[in-house]
């Protein structure tokens, strides 16, 4: 066995008074997994990502991250936490203003990276998602995917041990989108983390990896090749 890099353990998360969220989820991924979280809108998915981020705190049981249980990190730390976790949106949430490379810069700046390092990094981290071309290119002049690949070189610049990405094919047509998963499945194996939460049974299906179901805020199947349902 590896070591676990993130581990629920029996989470209940309850918003509000009454909204259950996710319901006592049992949830190991070891250092370097792929994992894919599926299920339909409403099961759970972004309340997992959220308290991985801290975003959210569990309303019961307990979460590690990195070896680290985020009930023991202090607010001012938080940040320092989340230099752990890469995030990759939907809608990309690139800055309008910024062009590709700039983009990927000002994330390291905001994380106080050295102006050395920044102008070293962005170049090599834009050619590994194939956009050495692109990176005077504004948001506005690139694709779906290209700036589906923006995005994720800021999410990967620092190298953080865990990437997590939230329905990131979800505006992206089916060639586009299977681009954006073997990229992700790239950084996957530079020895990444990966948990991909995801509706998108055709691509769970074609990459057979870890698959994580979860119904009404339960965890209903966990396999180890999965594809997005069981055989009926
Ligand atoms: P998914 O990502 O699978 O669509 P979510 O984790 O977003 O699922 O939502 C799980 C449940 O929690 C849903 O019933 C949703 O309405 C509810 N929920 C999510 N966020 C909040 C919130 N901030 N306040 C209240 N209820 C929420």
């Amino acid at each position: 066995m590896g070591e676990a890099m993130i581990l629920f353990d029996n989470v209940t998360k309850v918003y509000g008074r009454d909204t259950v969220a996710l319901e006592r989820v049992d949830l190991e991924i070891e250092a370097g997994e792929f994992v894919f979280l599926v299920g339909a809108s409403g099961s759970g998915k972004s309340t997992i990502m959220r308290l991985i981020l801290k975003e959210v705190e569990p309303t019961a049981g307990s979460i590690s991250v990195n070896g680290t249980k985020l009930a023991s990190i202090p607010r001012r730390r938080v940040p320092h936490h989340r230099r752990n976790i890469g995030c990759v949106f939907q809608d990309f949430k690139l800055l309008p203003n910024k062009t590709a490379a700039e983009n990927v810069a000002y994330a390291m700046e905001v994380t106080g990276q050295r102006r050395r390092s920044i102008r070293i990094k962005v170049p090599q981290i834009l050619s590994l998602v194939g956009l050495a071309e692109k990176s005077e290119k504004y948001p506005h002049e690139l694709s779906g995917g290209q700036q589906q690949r923006v995005s994720i070189a800021r999410a990967f610049v620092s190298q953080p041990p865990i990437l997590i990405a939230d329905e990131p094919t979800g505006n992206l047509d089916p060639d586009t989108s299977m681009d954006i998963m073997q990229l992700l499945d790239r950084i996957h194996r530079i020895g990444t983390t990966v948990v991909v939460a995801t509706h998108d049974r055709d691509m769970v299906n074609a990459l057979q990896k870890r698959v994580v179901a979860l119904e009404d805020g339960r965890v209903v199947r966990d396999k180890v090749k999965g594809a997005y349902a069981d055989e009926v």
